[in-house]
C-alpha cells in the first residue's frame, strides 16, 4: 500500500503525521505489520524527516535530468525538436540550435523526434538521492530522500527518480489486495507539480490541515488536485484542533471527505517537534491514535 501525506500549505504538521504514522506501524506486532516498510521524504527542497527518524544513511547517488546535446555534423536545422518541445526549452534559429537548461524537463521528446538522430542526452545533475535504514524495535524501516541542489528549480524529476527506485516492491493495493509492503511518502508543501508527482500512483492521500481560513483555502485546492484531478481517495487530518473555527469540518462534511484524525492544539507537541523528538516517542499514548489512523486508511483503500 502506498500512502502520500500532503498538505495544501507548509507548517500544518504534515511531516509530524507522516513520521508518527510510520513509527507507530513499525511497532505493531509482526502479524499486524506489513512485511516491508518504506519511508520517502519527497520534500526535496527542504527535507527534514531524517531529523526525526535518524536513519543510518549508507548510500547516495547523483540524479538529474537528461539534457539534449546537438551534433551539428548531423543536424539539418529542420526545427522538429523545437516544434515538439512543449516547454520551449529548445529553439532553432537559422543555423543554430539553442537549448535552455533551466526550462528543459529532460522528457526526451526532442531526441526521439529528431529525424537525423542528431541529438544525444547528457546528464545534468540537479540533486541526489540518499538511502538508509532505521531499526525500530527489531523492525527495519527503509528510508529514502531526495535533496535538490541549491539554485535548481525543478524538484519533480528528483521525486520521480526517488519513487521509481523505492516503490518497485510496494505494489498498489488497488486491484491486487496486496498489503505486504507499505510506503509512506512525505510530500512537499503546497499544490504544485512536485506535490502532484508525489501523489501520482498512490493508494491514498492524507491531507493534513489546520482549522483556520488559510487551512481551509489550501485544503480546498489540495482536495481538487488529489481527488478531482488525480482521482485518488483522500482523507483529512485536522492538526491543532481547537484553534480557529469549524469551517474545515463543515467543508469535509459537505464534500464527503472523511476526517480521519484530530490532533489537539497542545504545547507539548510543539516542544517535542522543536527538539526533534517524534510525538509518539515524547507521548507514547499517541501511538494508538496513529494506529487507528492506519486502520482507517486501510479500510478506505480496500472498501
Ligand atoms: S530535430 Fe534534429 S535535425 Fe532537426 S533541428 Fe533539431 S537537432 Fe537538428
Ligand atoms: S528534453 Fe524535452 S523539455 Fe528538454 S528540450 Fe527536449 S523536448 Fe524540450
Amino acid at each position: 500500500m502506498r500512502i502520500a501525506v500532503a498538505s495544501g500549505k507548509g507548517g500544518t504538521g504534515k511531516t509530524t503525521v507522516a513520521i508518527n504514522l510510520i513509527l507507530s506501524i513499525a511497532q505493531l506486532p509482526e502479524i499486524d505489520r506489513p512485511a516491508k516498510l518504506v519511508f520517502l521524504d519527497c520534500d526535496v527542497e527542504e527535507p527534514n524527516a531524517h531529523l526525526f527518524l535518524n536513519p543510518d544513511l549508507t548510500r547516495q547517488e547523483e540524479v538529474g535530468i537528461q539534457l539534449p546535446e546537438v551534433d551539428f555534423t548531423k543536424c539539418t536545422f529542420c526545427g522538429k525538436c523545437a516544434e515538439v518541445c512543449v516547454y520551449h526549452a529548445i529553439a532553432v534559429l537559422g543555423q543554430q540550435v539553442l537549448v535552455f537548461p533551466q526550462l528543459c524537463h529532460g522528457c526526451g521528446s526532442c531526441t526521439y523526434n529528431c529525424p537525423e538522430q542528431a541529438i544525444h542526452e547528457v546528464l545534468k545533475p540537479t540533486g541526489k538521492l540518499e538511502w538508509g535504514t532505521r531499526t525500530i524495535d527489531g523492525t527495519i524501516l527503509q528510508f529514502g530522500r531526495g535533496v535538490m541542489n541549491i539554485g535548481e528549480a525543478m524538484a519533480t524529476p528528483i521525486i520521480h527518480q526517488l519513487k521509481s527506485q523505492a516503490l518497485k516492491d510496494i505494489p498498489l493495493v488497488n486491484g491486487t489486495n496486496n498489503q505486504d509492503g507499505l510506503a509512506i511518502l512525505d510530500a512537499p508543501p503546497g499544490n504544485a507539480c512536485p506535490v502532484v508527482e508525489t501523489m501520482r500512483d498512490m493508494d491514498f492521500v492524507v491531507l493534513v490541515t489546520e482549522p483556520t481560513p488559510f487551512g481551509l483555502h489550501d485544503l480546498r485546492v489540495a482536495v481538487q488536485v488529489a481527488r478531482d484531478e488525480l482521482k485518488l481517495p483522500v482523507g483529512v487530518v485536522i492538526n491543532r484542533d481547537g484553534v480557529g473555527d469549524d469551517s474545515v469540518t463543515q467543508f469535509c462534511a459537505d464534500e464527503g471527505v472523511p476526517v480521519l484524525m484530530r490532533i489537539p492544539l497542545d504545547r507539548r507537541i510543539a516542544e517535542a517537534y522543536a527538539e526533534g523528538i517524534p510525538l509518539v516517542e515524547a507521548q507514547p499514548d499517541y501511538q494508538e491514535a496513529f494506529i487507528a489512523l492506519y486502520q482507517r486508511i486501510k479500510k478506505e483503500v480496500t472498501a
